[in-house]
């Protein structure tokens, strides 16, 4: 894909910064890290710079500051060369030289030998709770590795393309790193599973040939419609990923790929939220929605930060096409995820409050950035905060296993939407992942239309519906048939506070 040789003008290029001072330290970086890397080579045979420069490239083209890119192109150099850290302190200052040292730190994570994979993730969060931006580059570094795979062996082929989907694919998404988690999912299931990958390729290109003329009548129609109210706005034609459409095929085996219908999703990009309301009108006006389709998620967020109003519409021509309604700040995150705070953001410092954001120091100085970072997914404050208590290490990697390692299932409510647990999870857990009220008052749960007992495990596909009643609590044993983190904690914290209230 970017087999051409990446310069440094490109990397400058590249990125928005217009500063003296950025482009010194990157051109620095670069220096350092021609000579340091001397003639070493890729396996590809090209130079080894060919490399960081290329992961420097995207982490310049994401926006990223110019720490980030520097540390980009020196991310080997502790690794595979006689610099050392204090080489770095003392070149680059303190930032870069912690990026780089956190990103060496990582290592591989290995999918296939559990213990050394839940140390090295663990690495992972207690680097990238002190500071994001080394995930951002170790996400990059392994889009890179990926894009030239071909040149390992077979077996490190096969190796790295499944760590790719089982860990680096799952983390850049839970990030909201959507785009690049596509990417990523793409390159390892097209090395994986050649075939199918092939098949399914060739069964969204025909897809789409079929609902092409749909797509383009439905798109000038709504741009019309916006323009006629006066709606400032502009389109985007999505496409989704390879492997996800294969995911929704396997889960959806029966309904056939007409029931797809985020196949390719128009995007309608506008200025503020109240215009996203408006257009939504506007667009239902001319178009009958699907009425179970129409999501709200800008006023409910979903788990990973997306936000964006989604709705699915009858075309007229025998079709239903998803339209995502969002801000130019929505789809900022909803293609880059945390990645699009670090641009916007103007000061450092932000990173340094990152992680006390994260261990809840109570220093109430940068609201303004603690607002900003509200945007970190739960899942990723709540494994961070686990490190507070260092003591507790066997029991980190515990939750870590549980929770994140373990296969996971996908299980939906009853209108569809999917819900993400890990396996062995209950309707508590379900429960408690969709609202915490709906859990503490969970009474009666079906799965797939029939009752059954609140400790029945979920498996994969199934759809669960709760009922719940005013006079319905949680118990002590519910704690032994959770799986979750997060119903283990609600539930211990209604029980507290019960029990406090009975005293
Ligand atoms: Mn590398």
């Amino acid at each position: 894909m970017y087999c051409l040789e990446i310069t440094i003008k490109d990397i400058l290029k590249a990125s928005k910064s217009q500063l003296y001072s950025d482009e010194k330290l990157i051109k620095k970086a670069w220096e350092f890290a021609e000579k340091a890397h001397g003639d070493q080579k890729r396996l590809s045979g090209e130079p080894y710079i060919s490399h960081p420069a290329t992961v420097a490239y995207f982490l310049s083209e994401a926006g990223m500051d110019k720490e980030t890119i520097a540390a980009g192109i020196l991310h080997d150099t502790l690794e595979d060369t006689e610099i050392t850290y204090n080489d770095l302190k003392e070149n680059f200052g303190d930032d870069v030289a912690r990026l780089v040292k956190g990103v060496t730190k990582i290592g591989d994570l290995k999918y296939d030998k559990k213990i050394q994979q839940a140390r090295s993730l663990r690495n992972l969060f207690i680097a990238a709770a002190q500071d994001i931006r080394v995930i951002v580059i170790k996400l990059f570094d392994r889009l890179h590795n990926l894009e030239t795979l071909n040149y390992h062996d077979s077996e490190k082929q096969k190796r790295k393309a499944l760590e790719s989907l089982k860990i680096y694919a799952p983390i850049a998404y839970r990030l909201g790193m959507n785009h690049l988690k596509t990417q990523i999912e793409d390159l390892a299931f097209s090395n994986l599973q050649p075939e199918k990958y092939k098949k399914v390729f060739e069964f969204q290109q025909k897809r789409l040939k079929e609902i092409e003329q749909s797509i383009d009548s439905t798109l000038k129609s709504i741009q019309k419609e916006l323009k006629h109210n006066k709606i400032k706005f502009r389109t985007e034609i999505r496409k989704k990923g390879v492997y996800s459409l294969f995911k929704e095929i396997k889960l959806n085996r029966y309904k056939g790929l007409k029931s797809i219908h985020d196949l390719t999703p128009i995007r309608v990009i506008v200025q503020d939220i109240s215009s996203c309301y408006q257009s939504m009108g506007v667009i239902h006006s001319k178009f009958r929605p699907l009425p179970t389709m129409i999501k709200d998620f800008i006023s409910f967020p979903k788990p990973n930060g997306r936000q964006a109003l989604y709705t699915s519409v009858f075309t007229g021509e025998g079709e239903i096409i998803e339209i995502q309604i969002m801000t130019e700040e929505m789809n900022r995150y909803a293609n880059m995820g945390i990645v699009s705070d670090i641009e916007t953001r103007k000061n450092n410092s932000i990173f340094s409050n990152f992680s006390s954001y994260i261990f809840g120091s109570s220093d109430n100085k940068n609201v303004e950035y603690q607002r900003k970072f509200m945007k970190v997914p739960a899942w990723f404050k709540d494994m961070a905060n686990k490190q507070k208590d260092m003591k507790n290490t066997d029991e980190f990697l515990g939750n870590l296993n549980k929770d994140y390692f373990n296969y996971r299932i996908l299980v939906f409510t009853p209108k569809g939407d999917i819900v993400n647990l890990p396996s062995d999870s209950c309707p508590i857990d379900f429960a408690y992942y969709v609202h915490t009220d709906i859990g503490n008052h969970l009474k009666i749960a079906e799965i797939d239309g029939e009752k059954v007992s609140l400790n029945t495990k979920l498996k994969n596909g199934n759809i669960v519906k709760i009922a719940t009643s005013p006079d319905a609590t949680p118990s002590y044993e519910w704690l032994n048939y959770v799986k979750t983190i997060l119903a283990k904690k609600q539930i211990k914290y209604f029980l507290d506070k019960e029990n406090r209230k009975n005293l």
